[in-house]
């Protein structure tokens, strides 16, 4: 089945709530994509900073399939060994203590919001606290998390969502002073800004954020669901600031395509948070999610992942500023960290990415007309150099 018959079909029953590219994926290999028509694509795009390892990737395929074969749902009403291993494996890169599994990155920061909720309620009876997040955040799409999500025009149509939320300016530490009282509870930030536009953090301003917290034992948070797990260079982009958080969620990565997310915290949140009977769910951690975790973890380790991010971040940034000093016309300016990186057009973003498409490369986009680059964390220099080629002609 083609394109053209696979999208006029997917169009018969699904609500359409996506702008969907006109384009059928049907498999992949490596860092290569391809359509129902055999077309091949360069991805930079990652399934929105899932697929880190690529597709096609031996050990995690066979994994996934002798999980199907042993187990794949237990609820968590029993242990199992994997889950057990998935949440020590990411426990040990983390270095936070516990670890909640969830379904994907929305579940985990309703978890967070729970939790940040329930430590300040221990501390003084009252259930009145605010939370401070950032404009321009993503973290998800359910009323909660929503909440937190800065897009008024996201929010507006769902009014009322959960009170008590309060927006600072990102990197403006005198923005966040301003909006603290006695009943605040956390502080919310992604580490990178993502969907609002590949905005990274100013290391003095986590650096106050944390210094803040810790005066008013106020609860940090960060949303690592996109700018973690390798993608910004480190295992989660707070260890390349040497900021640390109290909680955080991670999603995406962490499972490479298998629906997963988790939210972490350290012993002295989680003694003073949740309690059983407190939060749950049914799928979290189940056998199969688990084995794609623990699995995705053990490929990092064996085939050094965020080294190669590391080693070169530094190549990909020159890369795409040469395209910018090629085409001053066309680009603005190019911000991110490691492998999530934003190029602000001057030209419309939806043309440039079509134009991509055509010749073969997927990227995405990000809010203010900024094309986002989230490549799968396996490419090499060639992949680099492939992408600048065709963006090369496409901006000429
Ligand atoms: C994708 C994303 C989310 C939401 O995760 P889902 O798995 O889509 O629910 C939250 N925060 C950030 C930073 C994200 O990039």
């Amino acid at each position: 089945m083609g394109t053209a018959t696979i999208s006029k079909m997917a169009d018969e029953h699904l609500l359409k709530i996506y702008n969907r590219f006109p384009i059928a994926l049907d498999h992949g290999e490596g860092v290569y994509l391809y359509d129902a028509d055999g077309k091949k694509y360069l991805d930079f795009q990652a399934g929105i900073a899932v697929c880190s390892l690529g597709y096609s990737n031996e050990k995690y395929k066979s994994a996934l399939k002798d999980q199907i074969d042993k187990l794949t749902h237990t609820s968590n009403l029993y242990y199992n060994e994997v889950c057990a291993d998935a949440a020590n494996a990411l426990a040990k890169i983390s270095g936070m203590d516990r670890v909640f599994f969830t379904n994907s990155g929305t579940e985990a920061i309703e978890g967070i919001i729970k939790t940040v909720r329930k430590y300040a309620y221990e501390k003084d009876g009252t259930t009145d606290h605010e939370i401070i997040a950032m404009e321009h955040s993503f973290h998800g799409r359910s009323m909660g998390a929503l909440s937190v999500t800065y897009n008024p025009h996201y929010r507006e149509a769902f009014e009322p969502l959960i009170g008590n939320i309060r927006f600072a300016k990102f990197n403006d530490i005198e923005s966040v002073k301003a909006l603290i009282n006695d009943k605040t509870c956390a502080i919310l930030t992604e580490t990178v800004q993502a969907e609002g536009g590949v905005y990274p953090a100013d290391e003095e301003f986590l650096k106050q954020l944390r210094q803040i917290c810790d005066e008013k034992d106020i609860l940090l948070v960060f949303d690592e669901i996109q700018c973690g797990m390798g993608r910004c260079g480190d295992y989660f982009a707070w260890q390349g600031y040497g900021v640390k958080p109290d909680c955080m969620a991670v999603a995406k990565a962490i499972g490479n395509g298998i629906p997963v997310g988790a939210f972490l915290m350290t012993d002295k949140v989680a003694n003073a948070s949740l309690k059983p009977g407190d939060h749950g769910t049914t799928y979290g951690g189940n056998p199969f999610a688990a084995a794609a975790v623990r699995t995705v973890i053990e490929i990092f380790e064996e085939e050094k992942i965020v080294e190669n991010v590391k080693t070169l971040a530094p190549y990909l940034e020159a890369v795409v500023e040469e395209l910018k000093a090629a085409h001053p016309d066309a680009i603005k300016e190019r911000r991110g960290r490691g492998f999530l990186q934003g190029i602000e057009l001057k030209v419309p973003v939806g043309e440039v990415i079509a134009k991509a498409q055509a010749a073969g490369l997927l990227t995405i986009s990000a809010e203010g007309n900024v094309l986002r680059l989230l490549p799968p964390l396996v490419i090499g220099r060639e992949h680099i150099d492939e992408m600048k080629n065709i963006l090369d002609k496409i901006l000429t």
